[in-house]
């Protein structure tokens, strides 16, 4: 481009020159579209919801099989009961979770995005629910201009039309989305008592403060803002591409077959005319969620929801023409190569991924479902008894974090001779934090030093649960003169 420099510019010339850097949102109006990815989405995105709606309507051994309980800090998932000592756990699975990502993104490009991720599986909810209200792409484009119901001319039966099918659509879009922000408050309220406790008007402030912030949250989401969450907001569409390379699997058109594009009679020798396969019907626009043209290349807009793949699929059929131009394919295969999984950053994704898969089914294999804890009296060192021996006081925690009862013996490991009062089992029930006044006494000549290290070990006498926690025995600096 030329550069003229700014002395020479008129204003007109700057005017022309002034770019807006928040450009105006364009409607898309979205094209239905049926075939062979669109089942497979159906098949991701179904699951995905009824297991979202129904988990926290399942019960186990009494209790809701996934429930976060963060008032009583703790995590509910199935058979297992999580506390926040087991936090490095949640750490591990994000770790899994992202070179997961990681792995999935660079061979199958953003499989993740087009057909299980909560936007695109809700938005396509949304959607089917605005066609049911509005009716296919031409007939809500024609809506869309209808003026509202009172126009300068008077009422406007168009209008009143265009107004019961508007509020029928975000009626379908509130009632989808109370729905989510109920369930997500039930995962963490208790689904059952968030319902009874709604019906008997007696669901606390912050409950529903949290329910309608997660409703209006996915009405505009999924209802207003649909692809601008992918295209602005969503993070991992700008970072994916770090992850792509010639062998990743993205939605591409064919342009060397494609090329010259132009519309044709079915009966032509379009060849002769120098025309390629696409016929510019623009059904693969039209069809986009995000309003793109695959043609222009590969772009940070695409979901990779193979919508176009299907539209163009389906053109091609009808033309005559063998399917395929566009399609999931890899740089590589379009410039004539081949595709291979011996790449190093999809190998060492994958191992890593598999090495701390491996590892965080080990931790939780041998995870202890109890933790104990000790903390010395801060009221005194150490204190002499009436026949010489010295004391010290502990305040031991147990936490049982198993799902029943149990009952521990408590055992004193590394200071000769010592007793413990009380020296009884206690019985701990099912996620109990149970808090425990120990009286340690010790001969004092049984001493090796002042400050002598020891340990308590607690068991569960059906030998199920065992832990031990290190603490320090205080006594006299200078030896205790007997009388
Ligand atoms: S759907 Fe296929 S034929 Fe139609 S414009 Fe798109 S690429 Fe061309
Ligand atoms: S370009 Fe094709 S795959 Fe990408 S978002 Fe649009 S319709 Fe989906």
């Amino acid at each position: 481009m030329q550069k003229i420099p700014v002395q020479q510019l008129s204003a007109e010339d700057i005017d022309s020159r002034v770019y807006n850097l928040y450009e105006k949102r364009e409607k898309i109006f979205t094209r239905s579209i049926e075939g062979f990815f669109q089942r497979i989405r159906l098949y991701t995105g179904w699951p995905l919801l009824l297991g979202y709606f129904l988990l926290p309507w399942l019960n186990l051994d009494g209790r809701q099989a996934v429930l976060f309980d963060l008032p009583a800090r703790k995590f509910y998932v199935l058979w297992m009961t999580f506390w926040p000592q087991d936090f490095v756990l949640l750490g591990w699975l994000l770790a899994i979770a992202a070179f997961g990502l990681f792995f999935v993104t660079t061979l199958w490009g953003r499989v993740w995005c087009g057909y299980t991720c909560p936007q695109t599986v809700w938005t396509a909810v949304f959607m089917w629910a605005e066609q049911m209200a509005e009716g296919e792409r031409n007939q809500r484009i024609k809506l869309d201009k209808v003026p509202s119901v009172l126009t300068p001319k008077g009422w406007n039966k168009a209008g009143i039309n265009k107004t019961w099918r508007r509020l029928f659509k975000h009626g379908m879009w509130l009632g989808f989305a109370a729905l989510t922000g109920i369930t997500f408050i039930g995962y963490f309220y208790g689904i059952r008592e968030l319902v009874s406790d709604a019906l008997l008007w007696q669901l606390p402030l912050v409950a529903v403060a949290w329910t309608v912030f997660f409703t209006l949250a996915t009405y505009i989401n999924a209802g207003w803002m649909r692809e601008q969450v992918c295209i602005y907001m969503c993070p991992y569409a700008r970072f994916q591409s770090v992850m792509f390379d010639r062998d990743t699997l993205v939605i591409s058109y064919d342009a060397a077959r494609g090329e010259q594009r132009g519309a044709r009679k079915r009966s032509t020798d379009y060849k002769a005319q120098g025309l390629g396969d696409c016929i510019d019907c623009t059904l693969c626009v039209q069809v986009c969620p995000t309003g793109i043209d695959i043609r222009n290349g590969l772009q940070y807009q695409c979901i990779g929801c193979a919508a176009c793949v299907d539209a163009c699929d389906d053109i091609m059929q009808k033309m005559g023409y063998a399917s395929g131009l566009i399609s999931y394919t890899t740089e590589n295969k379009l410039a004539g190569g081949s595709w291979t999984w011996k790449r190093p950053k999809l190998v060492a994704y994958g191992v890593v991924m598999l090495v701390m898969s491996l590892l965080f089914a080990l931790v939780l294999w041998n995870r202890v479902p109890m933790s104990i804890e000790v903390m010395r009296d801060r009221g005194a060192l150490f204190q002499e008894l009436s026949d010489g021996r010295i004391e010290n006081i502990f305040r031991l925690r147990i936490i049982n974090m198993d799902n029943q009862a149990h009952e521990f013996d408590i055992a004193i490991n590394g200071l000769e001779g010592a007793s413990m009062v009380p020296d009884q089992a206690v019985l701990v029930s099912s996620g109990e934090i149970h808090d425990l006044l120990l009286r340690v006494q010790v001969d004092p000549a049984q001493l090796s030093h002042f400050n002598q290290g020891f340990s308590f070990s607690v068991s569960s006498r059906d030998g199920a649960l065992n832990d031990e926690t290190e603490s320090r025995f205080i006594g006299p600096s200078t030896p205790v003169s007997r009388p």
